[in-house]
């Protein structure tokens, strides 16, 4: 029986310093060569509908229509540890009937068809959701619309006007050709789309320099049963709602985004990276809050993640020293901030600091896209890797952190199973800041004890007054914290096709 990968990426590819296999060996209690799952997963015999097949062919190139299992099982889920979870364990999603791949000429027709059967469908961009936002409820035949033939491409006065299925590496390649950037690098960056950035309201990790992707968008085409909406491409526009609002964080719910008009700008001339170890994390949020012009990265981690970060480093002179300055310095939680910036004034020793030099912001530049791939290699060992993120203003920041840390202990604690939690701030505002808190846990009961942390943090997220994401979006598994709102927008936005998928 066929297998598919159900872990980010195509190929694992990760060089973890033995100190911290070392670290993640002794505190889990397993060994690093043991290999326990492949990130694998049957392809289950699955009935192929033929009828649906002729019907799409009136619309659509044959060769643009799948039945087959293993293709309709890959476009049927995201890559939440609750989806990966659920599938390792053999508890497959709702699988699509189909995967179509039209190109932006079929859609008006495909759409109209698909309404006139209450045929569902799920569009799928790069399927990097971390949210179960491809997850569905199976009320009838549905349809994975994927979003990788839509390519269009042209570049006017400094906007970029693409197709949405272009992924975020390849598009900035592109750009990069002509001496232009678009300013948005997700860590999924290498396989995430255009289409998917807009659709769950993304951003990226310059976001404090160049925005996030709602800064970015100038205009959009969303192709609807009831027609096409599209935005001049204008430098603004005000009239009224356009299509790029309803694009905006819509999760494929109000219609298929063909086309995005992105910002674009010339390459930065120069970028500057530093490194400095903090006091504390308090430390860190005191100097940031502070900050006057905010570098385009500047990401702070708590005492957990420095930790982690230190161990992951070559031993050398300069890391000696290093934690020979800490000790002398009294450090007892340290706490690492990077900053990167196209501009050297922007970035400022923080007060009391120990400076690193350049090379642990360069070093975290050059595997900004690689760092996922540590999680493929958790999963494999029977350690479940999972983040949640969310925004606080400067005042509640430190609670904020304290109480989740807290939180995940007690969960910990009642249920009995090992991890650890870990947390850094990055995407810094005037008012406030994103916070990441990256979690791993080994357990017999994985998909329930993930579940509760899962709750537990979110609950506590709600508790202090941040929302349940700053960037990953609602998606099905945070649904039920925003369910009131979706319910009112999409009363505002009624379509039959896409407000019947979940
Ligand atoms: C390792 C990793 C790192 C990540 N890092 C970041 C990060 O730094 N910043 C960040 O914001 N997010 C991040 N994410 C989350 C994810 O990459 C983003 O949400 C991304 O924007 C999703 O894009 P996609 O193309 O993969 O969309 P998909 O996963 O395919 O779809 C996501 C949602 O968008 C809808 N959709 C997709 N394309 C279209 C379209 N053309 N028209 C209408 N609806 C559409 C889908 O129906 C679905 O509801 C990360 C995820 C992973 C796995």
């Amino acid at each position: 029986m066929p297998a598919v990968r159900v872990l980010y990426g195509t190929r694992d590819k990760y060089e973890i310093h033995p100190a911290a296999v070392r670290e993640i060996e002794s505190f889990f209690g397993i060994r690093w060569s043991d290999i326990l799952w492949d990130g694998k997963v049957q392809v289950p015999d699955l009935p192929q509908d033929k009828k649906l097949k002729e019907d799409l062919s009136g619309m659509l190139d044959p060769d643009k229509i799948s039945l087959d299992p293993q293709s309709r099982l890959i476009h049927s889920f995201g890559l939440s540890s609750n989806e990966i979870a659920g599938l390792k364990a053999g508890r497959y999603p709702e699988i699509v009937d189909a995967v179509v791949e039209p190109e932006a000429k079929d859609l008006p027709g495909l759409i109209a068809f698909l309404k006139s059967r209450k045929i569902h469908s799920i569009i799928y961009g790069g399927g990097t959701s971390v949210n179960g936002s491809l997850l569905y409820k199976r009320k009838g035949l549905t349809i994975a619309i994927s979003t990788d033939r839509l390519k269009e491409y042209r570049v006017v006065d400094n906007i970029a006007i693409v197709g949405s299925g272009w992924k975020g590496g390849e598009l900035e390649k592109k750009l990069n050709e002509s001496g232009l950037t678009a300013g948005h690098f997700p860590e999924s960056m290498l396989a995430s789309t255009v289409g998917g950035w807009v659709a769950t309201k993304a951003a990226g990790q310059e976001s404090n320099y160049y925005g996030s992707i709602e800064d970015r968008t100038i205009g959009a085409v969303v192709v609807r049963s009831d027609g096409i909406i599209r935005d001049t491409i204008s430098p603004r526009e005000s009239s009224g709602i356009m299509a790029k609002d309803i694009a905006l964080g819509s999760e494929g719910r109000y219609g298929v985004i063909t086309e995005v008009a992105l910002k674009v700008q010339s390459l930065p001339k120069k970028r500057f990276y530093r490194a400095f170890i903090l006091r504390d994390f308090e430390s860190g949020i005191d100097y940031m809050r502070k900050l006057h012009g905010i570098p385009a990265v500047v990401r702070l981690s708590d005492a957990e993640e420095t930790g982690f970060s230190l161990n992951n480093t070559e031993e050398s002179f300069g890391i000696r020293y290093v934690r020979s300055r800490i000790r002398s310095m009294g450090f007892e939680k340290p706490c690492l901030i990077i900053m990167i910036d196209n501009d050297q004034d922007r970035i400022v020793k923080p007060p009391r600091s120990i400076s690193l030099g350049r090379s642990p912001a360069v070093t975290w530049e050059r595997d900004r896209y690689e760092r996922p791939y540590l999680g493929n290699e958790l999963w494999k060992r029977g350690i479940i890797p999972d983040t949640l993120e969310t925004s606080a203003i400067w005042d509640n920041m430190a609670t904020l952190h304290s109480t989740t840390l807290l939180e995940f202990e007690r969960i910990r604690e009642e249920r009995g199973f090992r991890g650890f939690i870990m947390s850094h701030i990055s995407h810094v505002y005037d008012q406030g800041a994103c916070i990441y808190f990256t979690f791993a846990i080994m357990s017999g009961n994985e998909i329930e004890d993930l579940s509760a942390v899962r709750e537990a943090i979110l609950n506590n997220f709600i508790t202090q007054g941040s929302p349940v994401t700053h960037h990953h979006g609602p998606g099905t598994l945070m649904r039920k914290y925003v369910e009131k709102n979706m319910i009112a927008m999409q009363a505002l936005l009624m379509d039959p096709i896409f407000s019947e998928v979940e």
